[in-house]
């Protein structure tokens, strides 16, 4: 018996050990994959339901490895929160992405506005603001053509905190939406004390939706709630003409999901916006 525990507990060693490894060297490609330029952004639109329009999109990021392989964002975004590595990896994400909006945004044009995902750690502290400062004054993308997302796990923690970051990048002219809305469990309070421009219904509504259940009594009370409070009502994961009639029935203002687009590259969303009915 004691053999075994032995055997067994050093078996369990080495896999903690292989496992350690393995990050490691995850570590050290992201950081590498970062200096040698492989991570790359794709853009998903959103269609405003008022004009049917394409009015934005929301930029994700890719890593395509040297061997040509796009690995997702779940497979690395972990780690790279956990080590930090989101930070610099998030400057170069808000970098390319207001640097692509500033192509798209020609001055006097009406706003065609990118969505720019802010993880929980890049919210903490008064760097984001200088960093968003100074990448609009780099591209010379106007404000009010970003967007950034933030969760609403990272919204609830720490809500003074975050309040006051949000407020100072709000007057900087950018808009501010909650990403994930509604699958935090809270009191919905901390909304109201927020400065706020969307909430951003989360996928797992929309997935279930049908007229009238459970799902469109959720979503018609997330609408009424943003229609008090003056807010936008996006959806994302919206990947049937069903479901995108029955969120414009309940009053949703803006759509996303793989029934109007995946996420694509900046060539793809120009063909698809040249060949959308309403361009
Ligand atoms: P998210 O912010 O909720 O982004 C939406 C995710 O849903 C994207 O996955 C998108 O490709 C996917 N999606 C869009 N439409 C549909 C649909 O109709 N059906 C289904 N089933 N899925 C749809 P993706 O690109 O794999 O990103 C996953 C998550 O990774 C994002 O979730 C976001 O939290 C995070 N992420 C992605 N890019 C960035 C980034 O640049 N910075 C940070 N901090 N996080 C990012
Ligand atoms: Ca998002
Ligand atoms: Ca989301
Ligand atoms: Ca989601």
């Amino acid at each position: 018996a004691k053999a075994d525990r032995t055997g067994a507990y050093r078996f369990f060693d080495a896999g903690m050990d292989v496992l350690a490894r393995r990050l490691m060297v995850l570590e050290a490609d992201i950081r590498s994959g970062l200096s040698r330029g492989e991570f790359v952004l794709l853009y998903q639109p959103q269609l405003s339901l008022h004009t049917g329009r394409i009015n934005g999109v929301e930029a994700l990021v890719r890593w395509r490895q040297p061997d040509g392989n796009l690995i997702e964002p779940r497979d690395f975004l972990p780690l790279a929160e956990e080590t930090g590595l989101i930070r610099p990896l998030g400057a170069w994400v808000l970098a390319e992405a207001c640097r692509q909006a500033a192509l798209w945004n020609p001055p006097g044009a009406p706003c065609f506005r990118v969505a720019v995902n802010i993880s929980p750690l890049q919210l903490r502290g008064v760097d984001l603001i200088r960093l968003v400062q100074a990448t609009l004054a780099e591209t010379g993308l106007d404000p009010r053509c970003l967007d950034l997302e933030v969760t609403e796990s990272a919204v609830i923690r720490d809500a003074e905190e975050v309040s006051r970051v949000l407020a100072q990048l709000r007057d900087i002219g950018l808009t501010i939406s909650v990403d994930d809305f509604g699958t935090g469990y809270s009191a919905l309070s901390y909304v109201k004390h927020l400065p706020l421009d969307r909430l951003k219904i989360d996928r797992s509504f929309v997935e279930g939706l049908k007229p009238a259940n459970a799902d469109a009594a959720i979503i018609a009370a997330i609408v009424t709630l943003g229609r008090n409070l003056r807010l936008e009502i996006a959806a994302e994961g919206v990947e049937t003409e069903a479901q995108m009639r029955e969120l414009a029935a309940l009053g949703c203002d803006i759509v996303q999901g793989y029934h109007i687009g995946r996420p694509m590259t900046p060539k793809a969303l120009a063909a698809l916006i040249a060949n959308h009915p309403n361009a």
